[in-house]
């Protein structure tokens, strides 16, 4: 394991070889960011973002949290999404997890884990409503990859499902919302097809925007 001297040497090393590729680099981006992409990935750190999609600093907004989940009493991911959206103006987000995510296997093994259990129920009852599916699967390990993906269609559709996107589509603003899975085995990151871009592919009950104009 690298010791912390190594990292800021690390550091030292990176920071040269970008200004050798690009002498203004620092300089550019220390004055605006402009990213047209806001990832919402899982904290696991062998899915890091910007390496996957190979892209620099400066061309991805990122948040990050254990099994990529967008609750909408999270005011962290939320004021991400705000920000996001309303300042950014990013095109489009990304809701990327992964095969074999711990934090869907612990939600799933009956045992107490402390207070990560609280943050886990919204897993717990994504697998209650589709336990007829799920339980059609014999192999464990297909099963949680199955739940892992079933979680990113659920997260795009809870982050398409906030006032702030809905707000977004409503003043013109264009914004896509994707679901994607990565693995772990290959790096490989695969689209779902459940890509979202206007409030007519949302349900009526979810139509937020519509409920404030009547209102
Ligand atoms: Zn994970």
């Amino acid at each position: 394991m690298a010791k912390l001297y190594e990292l800021l040497a690390n550091n030292v090393a990176w920071a040269d070889r970008v200004k050798a590729d690009d002498p203004h680099f620092f300089e550019r981006l220390s004055k605006t960011q402009a990213p047209e992409y806001l990832w919402i990935g899982c904290a696991d750190s062998r899915v890091p973002a910007n390496e996957i999609i190979g892209l620099l600093p400066g061309e991805v907004f990122v948040h990050r949290n254990i099994a990529n989940l967008v609750v909408h009493t999270d005011f962290n991911c939320m004021s991400v999404l705000e920000y996001a959206v309303e300042v950014l103006k990013v095109k489009h987000v990304l809701v990327v997890g992964h095969y074999g995510c711990g934090g869907i296997r612990a939600a799933l093994d009956g045992t107490h884990h402390g207070l990560i259990d609280n943050w886990l129920y919204n897993i717990k009852n994504l697998y209650y409503r589709n336990k007829y599916r799920m339980d059609s699967i014999d192999s464990e390990d297909e099963r949680l990859n199955f739940l892992c993906e079933l979680n990113v269609m659920q997260q795009v559709k809870n982050v398409a499902h906030t006032h702030v996107v809905q707000r977004a589509w409503e003043r013109g603003q264009p914004l896509n919302i994707h679901g994607w899975i990565y693995s772990l085995r290959d790096g490989l990151a695969k689209d779902l097809g459940v890509s979202i871009q206007s409030p007519e592919e949302l349900a009526d009950e979810f139509r937020v925007v519509n409920g404030l104009k009547d209102g």
